[in-house]
């Protein structure tokens, strides 16, 4: 998983600024954002995709959503947030390594899907 983007980062080799971490997890600014808040949630570990996870990932699958509140109150929303997990082609996934948006701000983040 050498050049899993994520994976990098989780490993110092790419700059990110980063907002939570543990032993398990990692959360970072999203270097695009489309919210005030928009920081991502990732395992440390590389999950290609929700369509690639097992039950051994259920542990820090469930961290990622305990964490979410917090990390998403002390980024400036703290009366809720979205979060989002994009999966494979249909559900728009970019970077293949499991990862969390938490989308946010003061004001809602409006309409769940984009009408078609
Ligand atoms: P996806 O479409 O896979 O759910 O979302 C990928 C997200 O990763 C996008 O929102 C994009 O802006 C973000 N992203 C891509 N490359 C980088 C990077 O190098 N650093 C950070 N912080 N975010 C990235
Ligand atoms: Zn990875």
């Amino acid at each position: 998983m050498q050049e899993c983007l994520f994976c990098r980062i989780v490993r110092g080799e790419i700059p990110a600024a980063k907002v939570y971490e543990d032993d398990e997890v990692l959360a970072f600014k999203d270097i695009h954002p489309q919210r005030p808040v928009h920081v991502l949630v990732i395992p440390k570990h590389h999950i290609t995709s929700l369509a690639h996870a097992s039950e051994a990932d259920v542990p820090v699958l469930g961290r990622m959503l305990a964490v979410a509140h917090r990390i998403a109150a002390d980024q400036g929303s703290p009366n809720g947030f979205r979060s989002i997990i994009n999966t494979g082609p249909v559900g728009g996934q970019e970077v293949m390594h499991v990862h969390m948006h938490i989308v946010g701000g003061q004001e809602p983040v409006g309409p769940m899907l984009r009408r078609i």
